[in-house]
């Protein structure tokens, strides 16, 4: 499942090549549902005239779920790593490192992310054969 999450901010703040809207997240989280949100996408070139309007950067992310885990489990890992497991994982970013641009190499590394919320990097740090 694909995710958008929108960012507020002026026309001006958006970088080429970057995608906005000038719907905001109330419209986004119901869009989709459907298969398609090609609809009020925009991609910035460089040149339409949006500098002085507030605009929602679209930001496309993977709804990666992470798993249960019993609440007292969750609130000492929280404590181990200063960061909420389960938001981080809703929010696509590296519970041990903070890396936000999450690839993974296989189907069991990315189930390993909505266990650990580790990307594949801090991964490959921790399982690393200690004789390979
Ligand atoms: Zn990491």
């Amino acid at each position: 499942m694909l995710k958008i999450k929108t960012e507020k901010m002026m026309g001006s703040e958006l970088q080429p090549g970057n995608l906005f809207s000038t719907a905001g997240p109330e419209h986004w989280d119901t869009a989709g549902q459907n298969g398609s949100v090609g609809e009020k996408v925009y991609i910035f070139t460089g040149n339409y005239p949006v500098e002085d309007s507030e605009i929602y950067r679209i930001v496309i992310g993977v709804d990666y779920e992470a798993t249960e885990k019993s609440p007292e489990i969750d609130a000492l890992l929280t404590t181990i790593t200063g960061k909420d497991r389960v938001e981080t994982i809703q929010a696509n970013k590296c519970t041990t490192c903070g890396a936000t641009d999450l690839k993974f190499k296989d189907a069991l590394s990315t189930k390993e992310y909505t266990i650990s919320g580790m990307c594949q990097e801090c991964q490959d740090k921790v399982f690393a054969d200690p004789n390979g």
